[in-house]
């Protein structure tokens, strides 16, 4: 099982720390979800005909795994709340109810090396839904956060199992902090919520049915210059001064482009680095400003 991404941050146990001794999340109850609301409307074909909601998990990629190595394909989990959510590298995802929790299991007919592309299609179709649903505009903070303005509203966490050369599944976490009180979280986390971006709370039931859809779309469409096109075009690190941190060890340069592979390509004075995997952190504004 390969999990894309990069390293482990070394300040987790102290943003751990910190996040346990912080106030309660949930500023209010909310609505809980129901299945049969979310299937009756759902426009899919058959992503997420077979959906299975659960109050509580430890994580839905982890429950996800499990049932793709049944076999099973096309099926989407959700949590209200996740006791163990996982970021890159088993990193922390906080997951308080109010979000939305879900992983999918996909298998597409692909090589492994190809995986990228089911990265690349989730991220700009989870920001095709939030946009288009709720007029918010999120970019695609290289390699898998979802920004809105300067702050991380959601994140994917994609985890593929290969089978020789070929892809035998991808289990896909898609987290959006839809109706959450951020300040709940640790300033550093510089986190967001659609609920304090859009200044009301947001149909999750709507949302999930409009995110799904638009993974089946973009999935259809997997690989093409279409979706390579919208996710640079929604790119907030194209033109940033970053610092990765690889397992090679840290760079720091101006980005310069995305590649179609994926591959983040770096300025360092004449040089122009090819990185494919690793810890993005913006250093300052737009531009480099
Ligand atoms: P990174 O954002 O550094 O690439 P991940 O994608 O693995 O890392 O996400 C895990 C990190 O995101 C955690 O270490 C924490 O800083 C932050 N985080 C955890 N839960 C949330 C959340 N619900 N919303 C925003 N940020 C979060």
């Amino acid at each position: 099982m390969a999990a894309y991404g990069g390293d482990a941050s070394s300040a987790e146990a102290r943003r751990r720390s910190k996040l346990s001794a912080g106030p309660h999340h949930r500023d209010r109850e909310l609505a809980p979800l129901d299945k049969d609301r979310i299937l009756s409307c759902l426009g899919t074909r058959w992503l997420g005909r077979d959906m299975r909601l659960f109050a509580q998990l430890a994580s839905t990629n982890e429950l996800a795994i499990s049932l793709a190595q049944k076999g099973e394909s096309g099926t989407v989990i959700l949590a209200e709340v996740q006791t163990r959510g996982r970021g890159r590298l088993s990193r922390h995802w906080e997951s308080p109810s109010g979000g939305i929790w879900m992983s999918l299991i996909l298998r597409p007919d692909i090589p492994i090396a190809l995986a990228y592309q089911i990265n690349m299609a989730i991220c700009v179709a989870v920001c095709r839904a939030i946009s288009n649903l709720l007029g918010l505009n999120p970019g695609i903070k290289w390699p898998n956060d979802l920004l809105i303005g300067e702050r991380k509203v959601g994140g994917i966490l994609m985890e593929v199992q290969a089978e020789g050369e070929r892809l035998e599944y991808a289990v896909v976490g898609v987290g959006i902090n839809a109706n959450i009180d951020p300040s709940a979280f640790p300033d550093d986390w510089m986190a967001t919520s659609l609920s304090r971006e859009g200044g009301s709370e947001v149909s999750r039931t709507a949302l999930i049915q409009r995110t799904l859809l638009e993974i089946e779309r973009a999935y259809e469409n997997l690989g093409s210059m279409e979706i390579y096109d919208e996710w640079r075009r929604r790119s907030v690190t194209i033109g940033r001064m970053v610092r990765i941190s690889a397992n090679s060890g840290e760079l720091v340069g101006e980005v310069e482009d995305l590649a179609e592979d994926g591959a983040l390509l770096l300025r360092r004075d004449d040089e122009l680095v090819r990185v494919l995997a690793g810890d993005c952190i913006h250093l300052r504004g737009m531009g480099g400003l």
